[in-house]
């Protein structure tokens, strides 16, 4: 099999943890800062970083629709934290000009764990992994409804931080900080 071109978001945030991975995973990997690259990717990854600034880029830049598009048609994309609230097809506590794609149907509230557990750590059993994944969660955003077509993945404390419906995988936390290939692995062999 050609190995897949995916594409990582990369305006702002996290996005080179993310490449680094996936090429270690055998994919080639590309920076994605304009609509008409998407054109050469078979997946994409959106990573974490700040969502109100990553709404006005993605704006901007004139990418909302035709990223809305390309995923709605099928175009496979891991969200993780900022990344899954634009993914998400509702965000609460955002800024009330900012643009989520509507992707999956799942609810977000930004920084939704509150102050007191704003970054916290938790070992996660994932479906599809044979052993716990080490969660990294930075001004997560909690998950506050799922609709009905859409897997939970992993929990914590009965609130799903790791979601996928058809072509669209998001994770609340930071796999890309765990120094574990594994969700990427099973996201890139199941989804991408
Ligand atoms: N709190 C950030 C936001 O609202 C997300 C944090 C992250 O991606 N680590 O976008």
């Amino acid at each position: 099999m050609v190995a897949p071109t995916v594409g990582v978001l990369a305006l702002q945030g996290a996005f080179a943890a993310h490449a680094a991975i996936l090429e270690r995973l055998g994919a080639a990997t590309t920076e994605i800062r304009k609509d008409a690259q998407l054109d050469a990717v078979d997946a994409l990854v959106m990573p974490g970083g700040e969502s109100t600034t990553m709404s006005m880029l993605l704006e901007r830049s004139g990418m909302l629709a035709p990223l809305r598009g390309r995923i709605a048609d099928g175009l496979p994309a891991f969200g993780t934290c900022a990344g899954m609230i634009l993914l998400s097809s509702e965000v609460m506590d955002g800024r009330p000009d900012q643009h989520v794609l509507g992707s999956i149907d799942i609810t977000t509230r930004r920084n939704g764990y509150g102050r007191q557990t704003e970054s916290f750590e938790s070992d996660l059993d994932v479906t599809g992994l044979d052993s716990p994944f080490h969660g990294v969660f930075i001004r997560a955003p909690i998950v506050e409804r799922v609709g009905d077509t859409v897997s939970v993945l992993a929990s914590v404390d009965g609130d799903a931080v790791l979601c996928q419906q058809a072509n669209v995988m998001v994770a609340s936390f930071h796999p890309e900080l765990a120094g574990d290939d594994r969700l990427h692995a099973m996201w890139l062999k199941e989804f991408a």
